[in-house]
């Protein structure tokens, strides 16, 4: 897309004149959605005209926005599976993209326990490119100086595998660092990271964020910005650092490097960067032996400006917890993007979390708006969506999804110009998450099933039960609470579960659960193990009358299957009974089910 020089930049003064660059290419694209809008969508029709997916619902050629949609329908994964399924299986005509699919990237979003796989072309790495290098010219409006110094991002590669057709399958994050665009950027003074390469690319997660953090602190003055892709990556940094600052400093008086880091691009790497530092490492060893961690990353990393992590959405429930590490640092939510496509950044990244905002970007693929909850059922272009109102959010991409149901909840705060601009409210059916894990209400009810077979020769059962998201110790972790109920034939305390049969119970719900939450336990752990928690019989009882005491209805009383309101917290814990722990891993590997 061609950017017209002439235009100012009402966002602020550039820092450069790349920067200028990058905020006329916004000011373009929003001054102009609905027009962008349109052109994409012929884009996208007219190539991918004769795709067995286009031609099924007979668009003749038409690539108006009219014939599209009332030709082709709104649909979710689970309509587009088949096709997929075969792009997997080997079939290379022209299913659903006219250009060929390069890779399969793997949603954290599931279907049938396994990652979805999103279909993706080379040339989507240009588009996460080019939206990318609008998030610095921005931040740059608000953060003088950030080419003073350099960033300390956890980023991570993580493990991929391939259809039975041999294509890749992987997070699109693995496969962008993966690409050239990524190991081979040019310089730029703005973007400069003390994480190496050959840290960011190492597969051993341990080793990856060991060597991460020695740079870090090694570093540690010229870290102006501090950042991981979501809240918890960061938290389990800070968690690293905690269990592992010992050999860290051992390392930085020494100049040498922990035998553990056995990678050899990694340890040649470090060979050349690391050297005897014994005051540094008298540091580290006095901030970190100190046992009051609050405000940590100020102490070692004083310079920071900013913590750049998303803590919006189920992301939220971190904000205390980076404020207390920061001393209350602004936390700058960049962009929101998925594995589907990229859709857009924030405009206004120092604002306070709650009030984040993303501005889609309407060159990035084809946005419709399905309203939520208010009656109407009249999906709605980009341009035409109202403020205050909630949406569903609805794609069409240049690599052959259409109208596809992302399942994010979105509302309209505001608009920068034509584009409007988007709180991200939810994502829907999601109950439990800690890291990038999402367990809904149904993968729940099936996990506490599975595990109560286990109780079945106890003549025990699962009255009730419900869940929370403990985030308070790092890793976070699942609990569940259980209200059971013994058959009054067998009702002596013998026949009662034993502490070990319900530990395996935990085990046996996270053997359950889906393969994204497997692979936080059991390859990222970025989830503690699962805990489950029996409650004395009754107080899920006292559970309604507290909620009908607060205006809820008897007759539509539901046993809420996720909580995290105070008093009921206060409550389901003063009548626990006994705790018990997953007290092994479940079973993960790279490898999908089907
Ligand atoms: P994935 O399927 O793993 O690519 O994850 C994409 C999903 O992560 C999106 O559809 C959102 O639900 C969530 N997400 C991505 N970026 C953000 C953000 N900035 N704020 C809140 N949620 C986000």
């Amino acid at each position: 897309m061609a950017v017209d020089s002439n235009l100012s930049s009402p966002l602020g003064p550039p820092a450069c004149d790349k920067d200028a660059k990058a905020l006329r290419f916004i000011e373009e694209m929003t001054r102009n959605a609905d027009a962008v809008q349109e052109r994409v969508l012929a884009e996208i029709l007219s190539r991918n005209a004769e795709t067995e997916y286009v031609k099924r619902f007979k668009l003749d050629g038409a690539t108006d926005r009219e014939t599209f949609k009332t030709k082709i329908p709104v649909i979710t994964y689970d309509d587009v599976q088949p096709e997929i399924q075969r792009i997997a299986n080997g079939d290379r005509s022209p299913i659903l993209s006219a250009h060929p699919i390069s890779e399969f990237l793997t949603s954290s979003g599931t279907s049938a326990g396994e990652r979805k796989l999103m279909p993706t072309i080379k040339e989507e790495l240009d588009r996460r490119q080019l939206l990318y290098s609008l998030l610095m010219p921005v931040m740059n409006l608000y953060v003088p100086g950030l080419d003073k110094g350099k960033g300390l991002y956890f980023l991570f590669v993580k493990s991929e595998t391939r259809t039975p057709s041999g294509l890749l399958a992987r997070p699109v994050l693995t496969s962008y660092y993966k690409s050239e665009h990524f190991k081979t950027r040019p310089y730029d003074p703005y973007n400069v990271y003390t994480s190496p390469n050959e840290a960011i690319l190492c597969p051993d997660s341990f080793q990856s964020m060991y060597t991460q953090m020695l740079c870090g602190l090694i570093e540690r003055n010229q870290v102006l910005r501090l950042g991981a892709v979501f809240a918890s990556g960061l938290l389990r940094a800070i968690r690293f650092l905690q269990l592992n600052w010992v050999e860290l400093a051992h390392d930085i008086r020494t100049g040498t490097l922990n035998s553990k880091i056995t990678d050899p691009k990694l340890k040649n790497h470090m060979k050349h960067f690391i050297k005897p530092d014994p005051e540094l490492a008298s540091f580290v060893i006095q901030e970190c032996s100190n046992e009051n961690w609050e405000g940590i990353i100020t102490r070692i990393w004083p310079n920071t400006k900013y913590l750049d992590v998303i803590v919006t959405g189920a992301m939220a429930q971190y904000i205390p917890t980076l404020n207390y590490y920061s001393g209350g640092l602004p936390l700058a939510c960049t962009m929101y993007a998925s594995s589907e496509c990229y859709f857009g950044l924030n405009l206004n990244p120092m604002c306070k979390p709650s009030e984040v905002s993303y501005t889609i970007m309407p060159n990035m693929a084809y946005f419709e708006f399905l309203p939520h909850e208010s009656g109407s059922t009249r999906i709605v272009d980009l341009a035409d969506v109202e403020v205050g109102k909630e949406y569903e959010l609805v794609i069409t991409t240049y690599a052959g999804l259409y109208r596809y149901r992302v399942g994010d909840i979105l509302r309209v705060t505001g608009f920068h110009n034509s584009a409007p601009q988007f709180h991200f409210v939810r994502r829907k059916n999601v109950l439990l998450s800690i890291d990038s894990d999402k367990t809904d209400e149904s993968e729940l009810q099936r996990a506490v099933e599975n595990a109560s077979k286990l109780l079945v020769e106890l003549n025990t059962s699962v009255v009730e039960y419900t869940s929370y998201a403990d985030t308070e110790t790092i890793p976070g972790h699942y609990v569940i609470y259980w209200e059971l109920l013994t058959k009054a034939d067998s009702a002596n305390s013998s026949n009662l579960p034993s502490h070990d049969v319900l530990n395996q119970c935990c085990l046996e719900m996270e053997g359950s659960l889906n393969s994204v939450y497997r692979q936080c336990r059991v390859a990222d752990h970025s989830i503690g193990p699962l805990e489950i928690r029996v409650v004395k019989s009754g107080t899920f009882e006292e559970l309604m009358d507290y909620a009908i005491s607060r205006g809820a209805s008897i007759n539509q009383y539901k046993v809420p299957r996720c909580v995290n309101f105070t008093p009921i917290m206060e409550l389901l814990n003063s009548r626990v009974v006994s705790v018990h722990f997953s007290q092994d891993l479940p079973h993960w590997t790279p490898e999908r089910r089907r």
